[in-house]
């Protein structure tokens, strides 16, 4: 964490100088807004903490409940999304009070009696070590108030707008619309206190629908959701209880003759969540399901569960959760008739373009990827780093990824509910758990190439980091300090690119690519850096940091050029944390297939691979960032 360089920070260093529309940011919300996003879950809550961190930008995030989320709804968190958690600053404190799964029981009819349920099988949960990041239950309410947290000490010093819902909303093409600046015009109703039921119209520049599976903004913009016709339904409860049920704390998929049961234990050390399932619900139930009550929930798992008891001391939270498996066919305004004619002005991300099973986990996690893919473009067009057409690249890379989810769901949950003598190899259900495991843990998105990323030309150059899929980290040591580190974990949520530069074998002062790479960097009109507002530190909109192939022993820090080390900050401060050497005992080049010729790995701030190009290549980086920066003219050389 950089702090300090702009005079001593006695309080704590997380709450960051207020800044741009935070100094002196209105308590209701003002007529016209850049960005205002609809609804307060994951989806919503990730693109407004992403867009704090834009000064410039006035983002305000209306919900209509009167205050924040207290319980219920999603609780498992995939390690891409702790590892999300980590670039907005607090995985440690969220792995800190979750529940961690590190193994998965799987239990069965006893073919002894088959009356009866016994454990068949386990399976260890990141067998193949998919991630240095843990699997996780945590309940919704608390990643919803970790992320108001860093939007409230963030420079824009953001906080939701409770208590207000959106009605309605118009694009205004032409004659008023062309004109205006903020050409989306909002119609909201206050839902508590002394205006409740008052509507009133906020105009703004770009509308994100957050604002779930019955999106309003969704009906707005004419998208509809697609797919099953039935949807299934669970019996959820989140309860405290006493049983002889031996696994009680670890993550279960159970069925018996009488049905199945997801058992997730929650975090805390009692708390545990029960899925029970109630199947599939046609469409002329009419919400008849709905109306399980409790008592039945848990006598249907006391069947479920038998030979065994579960005898429940405390509700904390029930529902019945009905959803089916379907998706929009575009997550913007754009019709498909004005693809490339216009860009969108209105966005839907989250359970509003998806919804699916709850088995696999996935609502909130993939929900909150849809808000970070789409955050810092919206920033970065509203600050004018980038044309519009950046925007557009939201709905391509989201909507692919949804339709995978979809289809891996529709495998999941249709082996979660088959019956036992059903399956013709009795381990089918744990070897797809096992095999699938990259999926579910996140990793698997990989985005196909568009302005924003590079076509594999130089992939072997790097073959650990595979273009288009997320920047996976090794560990390094810091030279200035001697701190062994991941390198990924040193990136934060502040909407920066990142080139992370591998150096060629020479040390630090002697003549090498890498020393010619980084004075391109530093001194040439094309260099993507000269693109930084004067004014600014050099490495405001990128964060460039090398990787050396000695030991940090054998990298000189004052022979390490310059744009390694930017000055930062009103005393122009040498900031020497950019520059590291390798592990010997963990090499990231071996690790990461890294060529020893060099390479330069460019990410984007989602944490995406955006492009690999050998340390020679500085016509072909410039003019793949000329495209993103767009007609952005030089500002320093
Ligand atoms: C009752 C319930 C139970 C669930 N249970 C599970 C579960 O057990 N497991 C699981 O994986 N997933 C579950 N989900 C789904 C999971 O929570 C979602 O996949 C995830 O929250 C999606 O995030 P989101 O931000 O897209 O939408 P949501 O979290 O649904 O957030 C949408 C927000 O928008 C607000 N909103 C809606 N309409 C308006 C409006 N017109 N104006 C202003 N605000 C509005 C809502 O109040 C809400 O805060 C459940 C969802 C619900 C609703």
């Amino acid at each position: 964490m950089q702090f300090h360089h702009h005079g001593y920070v006695s309080g704590d260093p997380r709450i960051q100088p207020a800044a741009g529309v935070g100094l002196d940011r209105p308590e209701e919300l003002p007529d016209e807004v850049d960005v205002l996003i609809v609804g307060t879950g994951p989806a919503g809550m990730i693109t407004a903490a992403q867009l704090s961190q834009f000064p410039g930008v006035t983002t305000r995030i209306v919900e209509r409940r009167g205050g924040r989320l207290a319980i219920g709804q999603a609780d498992g968190i995939q390690a891409r999304s702790v590892e999300t958690f980590q670039a907005f600053g607090f995985a440690e404190r969220i792995i800190a009070e979750a529940y961690r799964i590190t193994e998965m029981a799987f239990w069965k009819p006893n073919p002894a009696d088959p009356s009866k349920i016994v454990r068949a099988a386990r399976a260890v949960d990141d067998e193949m070590g998919i991630s240095e990041f843990p699997h996780l239950i945590v309940n919704q309410a608390r990643v919803l108030d970790y992320f108001a947290e860093f939007m409230a000490n963030s420079p824009t010093r953001m906080k939701p707008d409770y208590g207000l819902e959106f009605r309605s909303l118009e694009v205004l093409d032409g004659e008023d619309g062309a004109q205006s600046q903020y050409p989306v015009k909002v119609t909201v109703a206050h839902t508590v206190g002394e205006h409740e039921g008052q509507e009133r119209v906020v105009r703004a520049k770009y509308v994100v629908g957050a604002d779930g599976a019955r999106s309003k903004v969704r009906q707005s913009i004419g998208c509809t959701l697609a797919g099953d016709q039935a949807n299934h339904a669970w019996g959820v409860m989140d309860v405290l209880a006493v049983t002889d049920f031996p696994d009680i704390r670890t993550k279960c998929a159970i069925q018996a003759e009488s049905g199945s049961i997801l058992l997730i234990p929650r975090e805390g050390g009692h708390l545990f969540r029960m899925y029970v399932d109630l199947g599939e619900v046609s469409p002329e139930d009419h919400g008849e399901i709905r109306k399980t009550t409790i008592e039945q929930i848990i006598a249907k798992a006391n069947e479920i569960m038998h030979p065994y008891t579960v005898e429940v001391r405390n509700v904390a939270w029930h529902s019945v959760y009905e959803v089916g498996h379907r998706l929009t066919d575009r997550f913007d305004d754009v019709l498909p008739e004005q693809l490339g004619a216009r860009t969108p002005r209105v966005f839907i991300t989250g359970d509003a373009c998806h919804t699916h099973s709850a088995k696999a986990g996935q609502g909130m996690n993939v929900s909150m990827q849809d808000g970070f893919n789409l955050g810092w473009k919206l920033g970065h067009v509203l600050e004018g780093r980038s044309p519009e057409t950046l925007l557009s690249t939201y709905s391509k890379e989201r909507q692919v990824i949804a339709k995978n989810l979809i289809d891996f769901d529709k495998e999941w949950s249709t082996l979660m509910a088959k019956k036992p003598e059903e399956f013709e190899d009795p381990s089918e259900l744990e070897d797809f758990y096992v095999r699938t495991a990259e999926f579910p843990a996140g990793f698997m998105t990989q985005y196909a190439p568009s302005m924003l990323v590079a076509e594999p030309a130089h992939q072997e150059l790097a073959a650990g980091f595979p273009i288009g899929k997320r920047f996976k980290s090794a560990p390094v040591v810091r030279v200035c300090d001697t701190n062994p580190l991941q390198l990924g974990h040193q990136a934060s949520a502040d909407g920066r690119w990142r080139l992370y530069v591998f150096a060629d074998a020479a040390p630090a002062g002697e003549p090498s690519s890498v020393a010619d790479f980084a004075e391109w960097l530093q001194t040439a009109a094309d260099s993507p850096l000269a693109a930084t507002p004067a004014g600014l530190d050099r490495d405001a909109w990128f964060d460039v940091r090398v990787i050396y192939q000695q030991d940090h022993t054998r990298v000189d820090i004052n022979a390490v050029p310059a744009v390694f080390k930017p000055e930062v900050g009103p005393f122009k401060l040498t900031y020497l944390e950019k520059v590291y050497g390798s592990d010997p005992k963990a090499d990231i080049f071996d690790l990461r297939g890294v060529d020893r010729g060099g390479a330069v790995v460019v990410v984007r701030p989602d944490q995406y691979v955006a492009n690999i190009l050998p340390l020679t290549a500085t016509a072909e980086l410039g003019a793949f960032f000329a495209a993103i920066l767009g007609a952005r003219k030089p500002q320093t050389v």
